[in-house]
């Protein structure tokens, strides 16, 4: 069976993108990059979503020989400019702080009333192969941020994020609900026929 790594040490990430596979009917060993411990780190030195996740895929092919996938998402805000963007993980200054990047959010969107909250979570995924050829694709999540979180489930902005046509924000749906919406399953659905075609 073809192995086929995926730049990412979240185990959900791994069990959403091979459901998707399989589903397409792909059987591919889709393996995790802590399967490779010794790989260090990529610096996410791209100015977009997709080059950040062509680094990515680059390097983790690189160095294992095979083809390598990976993502990159944040959430865009229309009256930021897209910002956070590719900032989103460090928008507090501290990479990861959701809590605190949250926060931040809703306070500088504090005045903003709810028709001017248009905001989407953007994820581009890469596939790049050892010998340097690479695919990006991208998804997204469109929707209006509310002032005040609602609903535990999910991460990062998912409080505040409500899709259009929901009544509910991201957080308060099932992750099986999300995945089905979602910028990253949009994305990795649109990765399938580049698998199939340069992976088999
Ligand atoms: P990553 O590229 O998957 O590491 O995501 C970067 C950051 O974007 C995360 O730390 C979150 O702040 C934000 N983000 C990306 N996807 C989502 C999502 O599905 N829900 C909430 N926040 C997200």
């Amino acid at each position: 069976m073809k192995r086929l790594i995926l730049a990412t040490r979240n185990a959900g990430k791994i069990t959403e993108l091979h459901a998707i596979l399989a589903d397409a009917g792909l059987d591919l060993d889709l393996v995790g990059a802590d399967a490779y411990p010794d790989i260090p780190d990529v610096k996410e030195t791209g100015v977009t979503f997709a080059e950040n996740a062509l680094l990515k895929a680059h390097a983790l092919a690189q160095a294992t020989g095979l083809p390598a996938i990976a993502d990159d998402s944040g959430l865009c805000v229309e009256v930021l400019g897209g910002a956070p963007g590719i900032f989103s993980a460090r928008w507090s200054g501290t990479h990861g702080d959701d809590q605190a990047n949250l926060n931040l959010l809703l306070a500088q969107l504090g005045d903003i009333a709810a028709p001017h909250r248009a905001a989407h979570f953007a994820c581009a995924a890469a596939l790049a192969l050892p010998d340097g050829t690479e695919r990006v694709v991208e998804g997204r999540l469109p929707g209006t941020l509310r002032h005040t979180p609602s609903g535990t489930n999910g991460f990062g902005y998912d409080p505040i994020l409500q899709p259009d046509g929901e009544t509910r924000t991201c957080a308060e749906l099932t992750p099986a609900e999300k995945n089905a919406i979602s910028h990253r399953g949009k994305a990795f659905r649109a990765l399938v026929p580049v698998v199939r075609e340069l992976v088999g």
